[in-house]
């Protein structure tokens, strides 16, 4: 049975063809620039020739054809036919309160979908559009949503609720969500694995470092807290958006700047995080390069950042009471030894003791701690598009 995975944002599409007999990825791709000119497909099958298609592509319906056509093309395709395709999994941001496991997509869900979209109207419409487009091309094969949000919902209430008048949870499901779920649920499953114990068992802090950002407590395999909230701008620094800020300068920047809301959200969003720190990039590798040449606001920026992330480490280590372990994960938790080390550092009381041989690798599975720490830490890459794979397998099977 081979099941495609698509993630459609506002202008790109991502996608994966895997063999689920096995989980071997056979394609894999993305496509730029929808709705916009100089659009491109990028399109591998493993083992052939990469290919790049230089279209202008005007919906995510005509990206779709070319990356099916893709997956079919002789030379660098992976498949004989469509038909091999048996199922298409959804990568979907916002499942708000309805949705707290993937669905079969009907009618029925993607209207609830589409009220969702007021809560994510950024991500909600392009996955909208993603699906529409795929029921039209392939209206025999079955699609499956699988949530960001979906894994937290099952977060208690006194974990969610913000201190607001409570007619406002009410009238406008203001509340926590939680984002970034499917990443979060398949590296706490792997850290049970590697560590030979039964999730059930265990308290991990997983800690997803990406371009966005966010930290989840995961007790006997549920999310019982994590920072990203009503939005995903909540919670840790992050390459351009602010996190957790006191919710007062949001008005006070208004009144002085004489700015009104979108551009307001744009500061919080574009232009804030370790970008705004240190002025120079929001790529990690940028601030690090500009660190080793003693650029201060960069170093200033790496402290701020390593110290949110170390705040919510000891935040759930206390909500939990306790802590087994630790996982970093994405592009900045995979891959910088740095950033895991300084994270770590004065975290010795909670028995974690990093050993640096251990923690000098990248972009693979594998305990960075001493063999005496009471806690140990894991990195592991993330891979949110086997974990939709598997959900779409599960529910159409
Ligand atoms: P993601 O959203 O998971 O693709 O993560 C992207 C981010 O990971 C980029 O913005 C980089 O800042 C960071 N990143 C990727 N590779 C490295 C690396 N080798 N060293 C430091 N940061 C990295």
């Amino acid at each position: 049975m081979k099941v495609l995975v698509l993630n459609c944002g506002s202008s790109s599409l991502k996608y994966q063809l895997i063999n689920m007999e096995n989980e071997e990825v056979l394609a894999k791709g993305i496509a730029e620039r929808i709705g916009i000119e100089d659009g491109f497909v990028k399109h591998e099958a493993i083992g052939k020739e990469k290919l790049i298609i230089e279209e202008d592509m005007g919906t995510h319906k005509a990206a779709i054809r070319i990356v099916l056509n893709s997956l079919v093309d002789p030379q660098y395709g992976a498949l004989k036919s469509m038909d091999e395709i048996s199922a298409v999994g959804h990568r979907v941001v916002h499942g708000g309160e309805k949705f707290a496991s993937s669905v079969v997509i009907t009618d029925a869900v993607k209207k609830a979908l589409e009220e969702c979209s007021e809560l994510a109207p950024l991500h909600n419409p392009p996955n909208l559009m993603g699906i529409t487009a795929c029921e039209e091309i392939l209206p025999n094969v079955p699609m499956v949503g699988v949530f960001d949000t979906a894994f937290h919902q099952t977060m208690p209430k006194s974990s969610y609720l913000y201190a607001l008048p409570y007619e406002l949870y009410e009238k406008h499901k203001i509340r926590r969500y939680g984002f970034h779920g499917t990443s979060h649920k398949y590296v706490a499953q792997r850290a049970a694995a590697l560590l030979n114990k039964p999730l059930e068992e265990l308290k991990i802090v997983t800690c997803h470092l990406g371009n966005g950002a966010s930290v989840a407590a995961v007790d006997g395999g549920n999310s019982i807290d994590t920072s990203m909230g009503f939005t995903p701008l909540e919670g840790l620094v992050m390459g351009t958006r602010c996190g957790d800020i006191d919710p007062a300068i949001t008005t006070f920047i208004m009144d002085k700047e004489r700015i009104g809301t979108h551009e307001l959200n744009n500061i919080m969003n574009k232009k804030s995080g370790v970008l705004g720190i240190s002025g120079v990039s929001n790529d990690f590798r940028d601030l690090e390069g500009a660190v080793a040449e003693g650029h201060e606001r960069a170093a200033l920026a790496l402290e701020v950042y390593h110290k949110r992330v170390k705040k919510y480490i000891g935040a759930y280590a206390a909500e939990m009471g306790g802590l087994d372990a630790v996982v970093f994960t994405a592009g900045l938790g995979e891959n910088s030894a740095d950033t895991r080390k300084s994270i770590c550092e004065g975290l010795e009381f909670l028995g974690i003791k990093i050993d640096d041989n251990k923690n000098n690798v990248r972009g693979k599975e594998t305990i960075v701690t001493t063999d005496d720490s009471s806690v140990k830490v894991l990195l592991i890459p993330t891979n949110e598009e086997l974990m939709i794979a598997r959900d779409t397998l599960e529910l159409v099977k």
